[in-house]
């Protein structure tokens, strides 16, 4: 049995904590707030590929289903343009969606949005391998940027509703990779979630708790303790230290970077969204599924702004960068995420600053990366 210590206790940190203490480590959670979930406690937060959460579960206990209620979002969005067309995309049909395109634009609206599925399911099967269970961040493929997938759609408003696809990250479609109709793509494909994330927050931390994780919070890490190269385990803002075999850090990695010690092998890049691609984001605590999404895109092609109409009331929130990690406005950053093993042996990076990326899937996919370096005890 190892000591691991896991550094914050956000979806990162839950999804690690559980399985490395059902691998039967001795698993430390130090959490610099009063209660676990991170990130997870704002919403709603609608996701893609919930197999990598099924997945933790299955491989933990009761599958997921049993534990949650996890169910499609349909309409899985509502798009509204600047003249008043709106259309309500279906979740996971590709023939539903070409139809209320054709109706919304005009015969032959739907082929020319399959073209951009289409693009995104050969972008993903380039992708798939390096997103999910690689250890290391990848080069961008080449392909090109979305403007240029975009500017092959002859309807004005399927242009923007693509681009949205860069601008709602804070990103520049003239940069961005062409490889984002991969999103599209796996909505259409895999469908679009949405469960209670108060429920998931609390069935992650229980779970971990029988499997004996021990969790402290309001315990803050200002980083890894080292003697020499070796790692020892974490100091604590508190004062004082506390011993690991392995860390797993899922804290934004940013403090670590300027560490002279060294454990990157290149800086980590925490460059801001590009000026004026974000908007004010207003958020809320929320624990109810997600309702549909509604899109609003702009007539002047600025970023389209996205709406929950919650029995909360109305909640906007439109890509803050903490949502989405670093560099998230230039065309490489989604493939220089720093990857989940360090040079410090021991030492390993989750969560939505670390490879793959932010998002309640890629979060939980770092984990299981992470987990499966670790190994069982
Ligand atoms: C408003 C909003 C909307 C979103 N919408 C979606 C969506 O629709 N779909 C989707 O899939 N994803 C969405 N996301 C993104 C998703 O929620 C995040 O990518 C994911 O929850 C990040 O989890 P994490 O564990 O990596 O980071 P976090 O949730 O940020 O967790 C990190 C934890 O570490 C703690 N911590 C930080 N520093 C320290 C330290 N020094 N010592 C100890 N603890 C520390 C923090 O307090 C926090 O609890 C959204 C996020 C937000 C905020």
């Amino acid at each position: 049995m190892a000591r691991v210590v896991v550094v914050g206790a956000g979806l990162a940190g839950l999804c690690s904590a559980l399985a490395l203490a059902d691998f039967a480590h001795d698993v430390t959670v130090l959490e610099s707030g009063p209660a676990p979930g991170g990130q997870l406690r704002y919403g709603p937060q609608p996701f893609t590929l919930p197999a990598v959460l099924r997945d933790l579960f299955r491989k933990t206990g009761r599958p997921l289903e049993r534990e949650l209620d996890v169910v499609p979002v349909d309409p899985a969005a509502r798009w509204v343009f600047a003249d008043g067309a709106e259309v309500a995309v279906p979740n996971a049909s590709p023939s539903g969606t070409r139809r209320a395109l054709d109706e919304a634009f005009g015969r032959g609206a739907g082929a020319q949005w399959d073209a951009v599925v289409a693009h995104g399911d050969r972008a993903w099967r380039a992708l798939r391998p390096l997103v999910l269970g690689h250890a290391g961040a990848k080069p961008a493929p080449s392909g090109g940027t979305l403007r240029d997938v975009a500017t092959s759609l002859r309807e004005p408003r399927l242009r923007t509703a693509l681009e949205s696809y860069a601008t709602r990250f804070g990103a520049d479609p003239a940069t961005a990779p062409a490889a984002l109709t991969v999103l599209p793509y796996l909505e259409q494909t895999f469908g679009v979630w949405t469960a209670e994330l108060a429920q998931l927050i609390d069935v992650l931390a229980g779970r971990a708790a029988e499997r004996g994780a021990t969790f402290r919070y309001e315990a803050p890490v200002t980083g890894p303790a080292l003697d020499g190269k070796r790692l020892t385990g974490v100091t604590l803002a508190a004062g004082g230290t506390v011993d690991a075999d392995a860390v797993v850090w899922t804290a934004p990695p940013g403090g670590l970077a300027d560490d002279r010690r060294g454990p990157f092998r290149r800086r980590l890049d925490h460059a801001e969204p590009e000026p004026g691609q974000v908007r004010t984001v207003v958020t809320e605590a929320h624990t109810q599924p997600a309702p549909t999404p509604q899109i609003r895109f702009p007539a002047d092609g600025g970023p389209a702004t996205i709406t929950y109409d919650t029995a909360d009331g109305r909640v906007q929130h439109v890509a803050p960068t903490a949502v989405h990690g670093a560099a998230a406005g230039r065309v490489t950053a989604i493939f220089q995420r720093p990857a989940n093993v360090t040079r410090v042996r021991g030492l390993y990076l989750a969560g939505a600053g670390a490879h793959p990326g932010p998002g309640i899937a890629l979060v939980a996919e770092s984990a299981a990366i992470v987990t499966d370096h670790i190994g069982r005890a």
